[in-house]
């Protein structure tokens, strides 16, 4: 069975519609992260998830840290990101969490290279090798929807 990846930034989590976020990243401050705003239905992406972990799919994150950063701001970056989740998503284990260095090949830490991703960022699709999907064009809900159905 799959691996379903959803990065963060501008795919779940509403970092770009933080006030500052940039200037504020680039001060080392890891709170946009921790502010972001999520991006789905909370309810329905934890039960849709649920679902589809229960029929033996797994769930996975693969996120960028900031761009240059120092290592003690990618630290507090990767406990902002893992604390955001655990609070916006508490019902889900993810099976999977990798936050990495700005610009990492997803494929090449994803576990299930032939996985499905979630990814708003136009070079992760592009290098990823199973099917990506942009969240700007297609639901995530309605994504996973189908998914769901397809696996009835
Ligand atoms: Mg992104």
């Amino acid at each position: 069975m799959y691996t379903i990846y959803f990065d963060m930034d501008g795919t779940i989590a509403d970092l770009y519609g933080v006030a500052d976020w940039l200037p504020r990243l680039r001060a080392e401050d890891a709170t946009p992260y921790t502010d972001a705003a999520p991006m789905v239905d909370t309810t329905e992406f934890q039960l849709l998830l649920a679902i589809l972990q229960n029929r033996g799919y797994k769930l996975g994150i693969i996120s960028w840290l900031a761009k240059d950063s120092s290592n003690s701001y990618k630290k507090a970056v990767t406990k902002a990101k893992r604390d955001w989740l655990t609070e916006t998503f508490p019902e889900i284990m993810f099976d999977e969490m990798h936050f990495v260095q700005y610009g990492t090949r997803k494929d090449y830490v994803a576990k299930d290279k032939n996985g499905i991703i979630f990814d708003d960022d136009e070079r992760v699709r592009e290098k990823w090798r199973g099917k990506a999907i942009n969240p700007n064009i297609e639901d995530i809900i309605e994504k996973l929807r189908l998914i769901k159905e397809m696996s009835e």
